[in-house]
């Protein structure tokens, strides 16, 4: 994968995560907000339940207090009775509580106030000495109003108290006002009170200026100054906000933080005075459980998203290194930084489809393995270095080079003109050349190389196939013509050439097919007829392979005998034409026809097998042939080494009954003297001979000839010339006493079964 591809799929993951993780977030909190709201509704309005249980019994006393005073008016306005001790007593008698600490009477406009003294009080005071809450109180009663003073202090007690007071009737006429003095005490009892639930809330009772009335033991939020707006725990504005909640006696919800944590606090207004019962649940946080846990796992998946992206990132950032260096061992050569083969490749083929003429010149250096040891590893990696330095700067902008195997440079040319690849590859070859000298070495530099130059020009818009196909023609064909630019002394540069190539691709295609066409039997008899010229019929035979091939070509001997003969497959071929000479023998013996012999093609190395006769009568025996009906032809190549071996070898044939010929005398350096030695049956003079009808101007040539063949015949050797062509080259040899010849002008070598039509069936004259 390329880094662009790479980086994109990085990108699109963190994106993806991302966005999932945040409508994981984002859904979190939905859910949180939706849950802690509704637990925060549910915990306020039962909150606001126990408040309420508060307030109800705060005011139930209240009205409860107005009551009693209001039920000793009655008394007093029924019974006249103005002992107010009496009252007291009566009152406590009955609710069996310390209901006030003091009960007054003032008539009505009078300044005289009869005070009831329940503690060790009890004298007639002045009104108008009263405290002004107490005045007022009863004031209000005297207008017929029931009402309930603010704290103030009381001198006598020597604590804060709250006054009632109440009208007092007499004949439907406000008479006077009975007063009552309580103590805070029972309204603390009260604040103090738990709940019906059992929970205990903080609970101050303050007026609307904040001042505080009584509160609750330990309160949470009273501190040492007597107002509630003295606390630090409220801003400047959210006190504003409170003053003016209070004013207009509106219930009130807030929150305040102390010590890091945050608590509600309710503001509910008593129906009195503009009084207010100030409540929170100290032991209750604002933030509850469940919003703890969700905030715990925002912050876990805040932490997780945090580590994928992060992993993601960073495992990205590895990955793209870790591909770059795929790439850099995919695509490019450790030791010189230059492109490898592979990437060359692909550029070429890039640069293949730009409209103009190329070259690929593959640079080898001798010897490199030398350089090794003489130069040193390093020197040697330095001088490859130093090299694809030269290269760099030698290719132009759309030329390419790269480094394969030790010590092989390709290199991109945009010329298609040889003379132009060749100077620029000397000259790169020169640069390397002065390398040697720079380093002070006296070992030279010499570099060989192979170039192929375009074949085809590609047609416009050509497919990848077809890029591709050139990119690599042309790389093979550089590779081909370098195979062949043996490494010389000097600087050399071979072109790639067609001919050599086609060449030795048959040779390949040979070489790898030649087991299968044996054992398929594409190696078919082909027989040429020897003409008797003294009678003109047909004397023998040779058998010559044809191998035809799958699909119906033909190749000749002269393309593959001599392959064959260097690896060694001509032994096997050899034995495998006897038996189908013995083959073909046998079927016309038994199909009646009078056998004619034939004469096979012996190669060297099958007449030096240890094993060579015994396959021969093997085979001869298979069939049944008399084997005087083989003759074998051997070249005169066989007595180089040695002609006595050869000559026992021929007696040990001989022995068995075969016939030796010696086949394309003259050919080679020959020598009379070899007909004399050998212990042969029958010579055939090389089609050279008459080749071009030379024989014709050169008359040492048929005085040659002519003696050749009178030695033979005086040698009991019978002769044969190959390479008839012509009515004129048969007069020739007849006249100079050649007893049989072989030649196109009678016969090309045909098939077996044209042979049996031509000569066997037709009573053996050969035409010609
Ligand atoms: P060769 O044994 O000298 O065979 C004669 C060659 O001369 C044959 O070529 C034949 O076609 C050719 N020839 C015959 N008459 C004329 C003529 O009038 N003019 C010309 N120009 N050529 C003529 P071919 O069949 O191509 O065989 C070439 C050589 O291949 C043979 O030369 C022989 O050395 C070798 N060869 C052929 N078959 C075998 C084989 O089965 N085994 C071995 N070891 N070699 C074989
Ligand atoms: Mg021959
Ligand atoms: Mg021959």
């Amino acid at each position: 994968m390329n880094e662009k591809k790479l980086q994109r799929r990085i990108l699109k993951i963190t994106i993806l995560t991302a966005a999932v993780s945040s409508l994981l977030v984002f859904c979190s909190c939905v859910l949180i907000y939706y849950m802690t709201t509704a637990e925060r509704t549910s915990y306020q309005a039962q909150m606001q339940a126990f408040i309420n249980e508060y307030k109800i019994n705060i005011e139930r006393q209240f009205d409860s207090d107005i009551g009693a005073l209001e039920t000793l008016a009655g008394f007093i306005s029924d019974s006249r009775i103005l002992s107010l001790d009496n009252l007291d007593e009566g009152i406590r008698a009955n609710s069996g509580q310390d209901m006030f600490y003091r009960l007054g009477y003032c008539e009505k406009d009078s300044d005289e106030l009869k005070i009831s003294l329940s503690k060790n009080m009890g004298e007639d005071e002045r009104l108008s000495q009263q405290n002004i809450q107490v005045q007022n109180v009863v004031r209000e009663a005297w207008e017929g109003k029931a009402s309930t003073s603010f704290k103030f202090m009381d001198e006598t007690l020597g604590e804060n108290v709250i006054a009632y007071g109440v009208p007092v009737y007499n004949n439907g006429q406000v008479e006077g006002s009975l007063l009552g003095i309580k103590s805070l005490d029972t309204f603390e009892e009260i604040l103090n009170r738990t709940t019906l639930s059992q929970i205990s809330i903080d609970v101050d009772w303050v007026n609307q200026s904040g001042e505080y009335i009584t509160w609750s033991s330990g309160s949470f939020i009273k501190e040492s100054m007597g107002n509630i707006f003295n606390t630090r725990i409220f801003s400047q504005e959210e006190k504003d906000v409170i003053r003016e909640k209070m004013a207009s006696g509106e219930a009130y919800t807030t929150e305040f933080e102390r010590e890091g944590k945050t608590y509600p606090l309710y503001f509910e207004p008593l129906d009195r005075n503009g009084w207010y019962l100030v409540c929170t649940d100290k032991t209750s946080e604002i933030r509850s459980p469940v919003y703890f846990r969700f905030v715990i796992v925002i912050i876990t998946f805040l932490v997780i998203i945090t580590l994928s992206i992060f992993s993601i990132l960073y495992g990205g950032r590895f990955l793209r290194k870790n591909n770059r260096q795929l790439i850099g061992l995919a695509y490019y050569d450790p030791l010189t930084g230059s492109f490898n083969l592979h990437r060359f490749r692909q550029e070429v083929r890039e640069l293949l489809s730009m409209d103009s003429g190329y070259s690929i010149a593959i640079l080898n250096i001798r010897h490199f393995r030398y350089m090794n040891e003489i130069f040193g590893k390093d020197q040697a990696d330095g001088i490859l270095c130093s090299i694809a330095h030269i290269l760099k700067n030698t290719v132009h902008e759309n030329e390419r080079y790269c480094r394969y195997m030790a010590d092989e440079f390709y290199v991109f040319l945009n010329t298609d003109d040889p003379q132009q690849a060749r100077i620029r590859v000397m000259s790169i070859m020169e640069a390397v050349g002065r390398l040697s000298e720079n380093m002070n070495r006296t070992y030279p530099i010499v570099l060989y190389s192979g170039i192929a130059v375009n074949p085809d020009p590609l047609p416009k818009n050509a497919d990848e196939s077809l890029v591709e196909k050139t990119s690599d023609t042309l790389i093979h064909r550089a590779e081909f013509a370098l195979k062949h630019a043996h490494a010389g002394q000097e600087n050399t540069v071979v072109f790639y050439d067609e001919s050599i190539y086609q060449a030795e691709n048959l040779q390949n295609q040979i070489e790898s097919t030649m087991k299968s066409a044996l054992d398929q039997g594409e190696f078919k008899l082909y027989l040429q007829p020897k003409k008797d010229l003294r009678n003109g019929k047909i004397h023998s035979g040779e058998a010559l392979v044809r191998w035809i091939r799958e699909d119906g070509t033909m190749i000749y001997p002269d393309q593959f005998i001599p392959i064959f003969e260097k690896n060694g497959f001509c032994a096997e071929l050899d034995l495998y034409m006897v038996e189908q000479v013995c083959r073909q023998l046998r079927r016309w013996m038994d199909e009646g026809y009078e056998p004619i012999t034939i004469s096979v093609n012996q190669s060297k190395l099958l007449f030096y097998r240890s094993d060579y006769v015994q396959k021969l009568c093997q085979i001869t025996d298979k069939y049944h042939i008399p084997r005087q009906y083989i003759v074998l032809e051997i070249l005169e190549g066989l007595a180089a080494e040695s002609i006595e071996e050869l000559n026992k070898n021929i007696s040990v044939l001989h022995e068995k009954g075969f016939k030796i010929s010696l086949d394309d005398f003259g050919s080679g350096y020959s020598s009379l003297n070899l007909l004399a030695r050998l212990d042969i049956d029958e010579v055939k003079l090389d089609r050279g001979f008459l080749a071009g009808d030379q024989y014709m101007k050169n008359d040492k040539l048929k005085v040659l000839m002519k003696n050749i063949i009178r030695l033979a015949e005086e040698l009991h050797i019978d002769t044969v010339v190959e390479g008839v062509e012509s009515r004129d080259n048969e007069e020739f040899i007849s006249c100079i006493g050649t007893v049989w010849g072989q030649g196109y002008y009678y016969s090309r070598p045909i098939s077996a079964g044209e042979f049996q039509k031509e000569y066997l069936e037709k009573g053996g004259c050969v035409s010609g």
